[in-house]
């Protein structure tokens, strides 16, 4: 696949993206919170992720500025990096439809919060994180540039650890054994052995 290609593969997926985004972003607008643990090292990580996910690479995409980090991969890795990032739309797209007005950019829980175990959230516990995981990865083999395509996973990485232990204890604290369970029973972003082999 050329280096054209390449990019135009991943403006199609970002676009795609951007707008499920929107869509379902106006959806939750008047669903009020209740119990809202944002902190100053998440937002701080939010506004690295939106430089690394969305600033960066339409940057690099667009301008010049950055090609003198550019590298070659062979043409079939963007084959790859298309159908990494067309498995991440997808799972993003189910993840929206089933979490529903429960969803939230940050750690919130809203009023009439209800847990989520059904659909794709049966099989893992973080399928927006695990179709962030595949995005990072489709961003590295779509676009050859050491600086914007590698930004994602770089910006994705510390937000992802630093969130996962403190969204899995607020789920907990609202939920408490029902979430317990729900974890012994899934993965985090890969499903367990034993949900595979059925
Ligand atoms: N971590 C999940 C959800 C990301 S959106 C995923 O990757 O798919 C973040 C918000 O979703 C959190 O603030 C929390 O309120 C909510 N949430 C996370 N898991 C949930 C579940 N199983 N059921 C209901 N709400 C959930």
């Amino acid at each position: 696949m050329s280096e054209a290609t390449c990019k135009a593969a991943f403006l199609l997926g970002f676009l795609t993206v951007l707008v499920i985004r929107i869509y379902f972003a106006q959806q939750v607008k008047s669903s009020k919170v209740k119990d809202d643990r944002k902190t100053i090292p998440e937002i701080l990580l939010l506004l690295l992720s939106v430089l690394g996910m969305f600033l960066l690479p339409l940057v690099g995409v667009f301008t010049p500025w950055l090609k003198f980090a550019d590298y070659d991969l062979p043409g079939w890795t963007g084959w790859v990096g298309t159908v990494a990032f067309g498995l991440a739309i997808w799972i993003f797209w189910r993840a929206h439809i089933d979490l529903g007005l429960n969803w939230s950019a940050s750690l919130e829980i809203r009023e009439n919060h209800s847990l989520v175990d059904t659909g794709v959230y049966q099989y893992i516990r973080h399928p927006m994180y695990a179709a962030f995981w595949l995005w990072g990865i489709a961003q590295v083999l779509l676009l050859h540039n050491w600086i914007y395509g590698l930004s994602y996973l770089v910006s994705f990485v510390p937000m992802y650890f630093l969130r996962i232990h403190l969204e899995e204890q607020m789920m907990i604290d609202t939920f408490g054994k029902q979430y317990q369970e729900y974890m012994t029973r899934t993965g985090r972003v890969i499903p367990k052995l034993s949900q595979i082999a059925g």
